[in-house]
């Protein structure tokens, strides 16, 4: 039987998975981390856009699909990072002694972009839901307008804060449900506004420049958050980044779910499809070989 590595157990991983399952080869899951769902296990508000799942939260779905890959009893190696391929063989983090295996399937996600603003090193890298655990009154500054930014703006709203939201489009660009609800939860919002410098305040504040066309304001509060974005988390050795797409380096491997996305089209529903999509190219490939 033909084994392929699937690294990654976000959507895509755990989908390809199950399909390789049924198309008759033999998956194994390796993950970096310690648990399964990728970007599902970090958000809270339901999932939405997916037909025939609903109304559950992410979690919910994460489980589903992890209930399905124990069902098929495909293996998951936690803490296992792929690190290099090269078309037989498979280096991971966790092990000096290679894997032999038919294919890989490389579903690593993304990662969050960076500002690239002067004082970048007192952005907080606090998660959402730790700062949602906090005693309530925090000031919090919120870089971005999609939907990680707006989700994490209402949670913390949400959670006691005082939550400001800089745009720098003049929109907010999250999907319609999202938006609504930043308007409903009162975070001040402001648009076309971008962070020009940070710098550290007195007593463990924080100071935010914001730029405008109405000119330069200064934001000081307890912590600054950036989601401005993501692009693909890809290691060197496996694939390289054009144009925010994740393309292979060597032979013998498929990019499944948002890394060989372009941001439009990052979903479930087309994490769900590269997955099959790219099951059955390489399927029909591997019996060529
Ligand atoms: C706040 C938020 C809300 C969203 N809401 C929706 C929604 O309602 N509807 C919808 O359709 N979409 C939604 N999305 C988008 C959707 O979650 C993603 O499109 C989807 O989860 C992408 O899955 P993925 O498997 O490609 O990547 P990920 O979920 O990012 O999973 C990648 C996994 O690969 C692992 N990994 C990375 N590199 C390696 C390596 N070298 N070796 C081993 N493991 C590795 C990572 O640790 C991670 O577990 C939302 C996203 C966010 C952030």
């Amino acid at each position: 039987m033909r084994r392929v590595i699937i690294a990654g157990a976000g959507a895509a991983g755990l989908s390809a998975a199950i399909w390789a399952k049924r198309l008759g080869l033999e998956p194994v899951i390796m993950e970096r981390s310690t648990k399964a769902g990728g970007q599902l296990a970090t958000y809270s508000l339901p999932v939405v856009d997916l037909p025939g799942f609903g109304p559950g939260t992410a979690q919910q779905l994460v489980e589903h699909l992890v209930g399905q890959v124990r069902d098929l009893a495909i293996p998951i190696q936690y803490e296992s990072e792929v690190a290099a391929w090269d078309g037989r063989r498979l280096y991971v983090s966790s092990s000096d002694v290679p894997v032999d295996a038919d294919w890989l399937f490389y579903a690593p996600g993304l990662k969050a972009r960076t500002l690239h603003a002067p004082g970048e090193q007192w952005i907080s890298q606090a998660s959402v839901s730790a700062l949602a655990g906090e005693r309530p009154g925090l000031q919090l500054l919120i870089a971005g307008a999609g939907d990680r930014a707006v989700e994490g703006a209402i949670r913390l709203v949400e959670a006691g804060h005082q939550v400001t939201l800089a745009s720098r489009s003049p929109r907010i660009r999250a999907r319609g449900s999202y938006r609504q609800r930043l308007i409903e939860s009162g975070a001040a919002i402001l648009f076309e506004t971008t962070i020009a410098r940070i710098e550290p305040h007195p007593k463990g504040k924080v100071g935010a420049w914001l730029r405008s066309p109405h000119g330069d304001i200064l934001w000081t509060g307890d912590q600054i958050l950036a989601r401005i974005g993501m692009e693909p988390r890809v290691h060197p050795e496996l694939a390289s980044v054009r144009g925010d797409i994740a393309y292979p380096r060597v032979l013998g491997m498929s990019i499944i779910g948002d890394a060989a996305l372009p941001a439009w089209e990052r979903s479930l529903v087309s994490a769900f499809a590269s997955s099959m999509r790219a099951v059955k190219e390489s399927s029909k490939r591997m019996d060529g070989r």
